[in-house]
Order: C-alpha cells, then sequence, then structure tokens
C-alpha cells in the first residue's frame, strides 16, 4: 500500500498532474448530421496522443474539400477512481455466413435459444425480429442512440429518444493484445474494439438480457447479438450491401418502473467502465454449433 502510495506520487510530481483517468469524448457532425463519435478513459501520460487519435478520426470523417463545414468538438473530464469500474471484455463468437439470410435465420434461433426460459418468449423474440426490419426499412429515421424495449417487446420511450452509452475506455497494452487477437481470428477495422466494449457495459448491467446490434454504416453489414451469459457474436451480412439503416436494441428481461429506467439510463451513459482484460476470440463457427452453445450455455 504504501509502496503503491509512493508510485503515485512519482508520477504526479513527473507530470504535475494528479494521476488518474480523464474520459474524452470525440463528436464530428455537419450541418447538424452526426458524423462519427469516438472516446476513450485514459491516463495522463496517455491523453494527449489519445486526443490526437480521436481528432484525426473526426477530421476524417469528411472529405478533405468539406472539413470547413465540419463541427467536431473533444470534451475531456477528469475520472475519480473510486468511481471508476473494471471489468474483462466479452468473450467473442463469430457466425460463419456468407449471406442475410443465413444470418437473420440464425439470429431468429438464437433470440429463441436465449429467451426459452422467458413467458412469451416467441412474441418478444418476434417483436425483436420485427425491430431490426423496422431499422432497415427505407426512410426509418435515423436513431441517435439505442432503443430500449421491456421483456414482453414493448418499447420504453425515454426522453432523447434512445439511450447512448458513454463513458467506456480499454488500457492501451489491452487494445493492442484485443487488435492482435482479433486479426489472427479474422476480424479487422477499428469499429470492433468500440462495439465490444458497448456491448460488454450494456450486458454486464443487471436488467439488461441482450443487445442485438446493426451498424447504420452503409458499407459495414456486420451487426451483433450479445447477452453477458453468451458473449458477443458477431452476425455478418446482417443487412444487404449499401444499406444505411441500422440500430441497435437493449432488450431488458423484466417490464422496468420508471425508477428502474432512470437508474439504467443513468449507469449506461454516466459510469466510466475501464476494460483491463480480454476473453477468448473464437474463429467462425456454423450455426448448428453456436445455437448449440447457446442452448447449453442458457441452460
Ligand atoms: P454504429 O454501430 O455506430 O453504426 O451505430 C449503429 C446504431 O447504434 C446507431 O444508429 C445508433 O442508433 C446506435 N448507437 C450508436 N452508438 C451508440 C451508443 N454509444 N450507445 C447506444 N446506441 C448507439
Amino acid at each position: 500500500m504504501a509502496e503503491e502510495k509512493s508510485g503515485m506520487l512519482a508520477k504526479e510530481e513527473k507530470t504535475g498532474l494528479p494521476s488518474g483517468f480523464y474520459s474524452v469524448r470525440m463528436r464530428a457532425s455537419m450541418a447538424g448530421r452526426h458524423l462519427s463519435g469516438g472516446e476513450d478513459l485514459l491516463e495522463e501520460e496517455g491523453l494527449e496522443s489519445g486526443i490526437h487519435r480521436l481528432l484525426l478520426q473526426g477530421l476524417g470523417s469528411c472529405d478533405r474539400s468539406s472539413r470547413q463545414e465540419l463541427s467536431l468538438s473533444i470534451k475531456v473530464e477528469g475520472v475519480r477512481e473510486s468511481a471508476l469500474k473494471r471489468c474483462a471484455l466479452l468473450p467473442v463468437r463469430q457466425l460463419a455466413s456468407d449471406n442475410p439470410e443465413t444470418t437473420r435465420s440464425f439470429l431468429e434461433e438464437a433470440l429463441r435459444a436465449l429467451l426459452k426460459e422467458k413467458s412469451g418468449a416467441s412474441e418478444t423474440a418476434r417483436k425483436v425480429l420485427e425491430q431490426v426490419r423496422l431499422f432497415l426499412e427505407p426512410g426509418y429515421p435515423a436513431e441517435w442512440g439505442a432503443t430500449l424495449m421491456s421483456s414482453s417487446g414493448k418499447i420504453i420511450s425515454l426522453p432523447d429518444g434512445g439511450v447512448r452509452t458513454s463513458h467506456i475506455g480499454i488500457l492501451p497494452t489491452v487494445r493492442k493484445q484485443l487488435m492482435e487477437e482479433a486479426q489472427s481470428a479474422g476480424i479487422t477495422g477499428r469499429r470492433f474494439p468500440e462495439a465490444l466494449m458497448l456491448a460488454t457495459k450494456v450486458t454486464a448491467h443487471p436488467l439488461v438480457l441482450l443487445e442485438v446490434c446493426l451498424s447504420d454504416d452503409p458499407g459495414y453489414t456486420t451487426g451483433y447479438i450479445a447477452t453477458q451469459k453468451t458473449g458477443y457474436i458477431r452476425l455478418p451480412h446482417l443487412k444487404p450491401e449499401g444499406h444505411p439503416g441500422g440500430g441497435r436494441i437493449y432488450l431488458l428481461g423484466k417490464n422496468p418502473t420508471r425508477s428502474e429506467i432512470l437508474e439504467l439510463t443513468l449507469s449506461l451513459t454516466k459510469q466510466a467502465v475501464l476494460f483491463d482484460s480480454i476473453m477468448s476470440i473464437a474463429p467462425p463457427s456454423s450455426s448448428p454449433d453456436l445455437l448449440d452453445h447457446l442452448s447449453r450455455e442458457t441452460e
């Protein structure tokens, strides 16, 4: 303890700033349209390079020629060590699929397997699938946050239209390890770490049963379904190539009271969660193999 404390003091003396974490959140938009967002929890030593990385991400969200129209903000907030939760990322599995039909039918069966203990399970699964279909309906309004759904499949209306999970971050060494292991399992790109962090934070909340996500990036057709018990399952071809629709559903394990909804949204939007370790990242598996895992793990 004394050693730990003196280590902390040494760090403070070196940098002139208190040791601890900072939440850094970037948002880029153009003419009121959201273009890109990103965030991290950074220690003072990594603050400058972390801000630079997010700045480049925001600047890269539009063509150089339209940068004069870009509005980009970066917010830095200190986070007290005592207010920081640390946890491991969910284990990752991948569906082997080369077409939307296989993926949709897996999603349908996975929902049934995950909800099997619940009363009205098939009706709830139907409502989740209906919401997924609606996200892809032409003209469906782009959502800012996730759609909250009660266990009976009813959409819970929220003042901001949805809940936007925030205040997540990952230790730099763990990010590196995650990227390396993801790459060996055939997963590349910048979206995956952020999606895995969001899904882990969301499904760790005791009220949340599962999350389904479809990106609204027309060039990114991979989605996921995640639960705390069964992990994060990547779903390639969840939507057709070039489709601009997308969204997230947080399905709750009960029909919540108002105060439970308030506590949930507060926790998802404000509680700082730092990911300090990863779990397994499996190569793609066939739909029957994955469903078999799901049934066994939900027993
Ligand atoms: P993306 O994966 O960034 O393409 O986002 C897909 C959809 O998920 C968006 O249209 C939003 O509805 C929702 N979404 C994006 N980021 C968040 C977040 N941090 N928390 C909750 N929902 C989000």
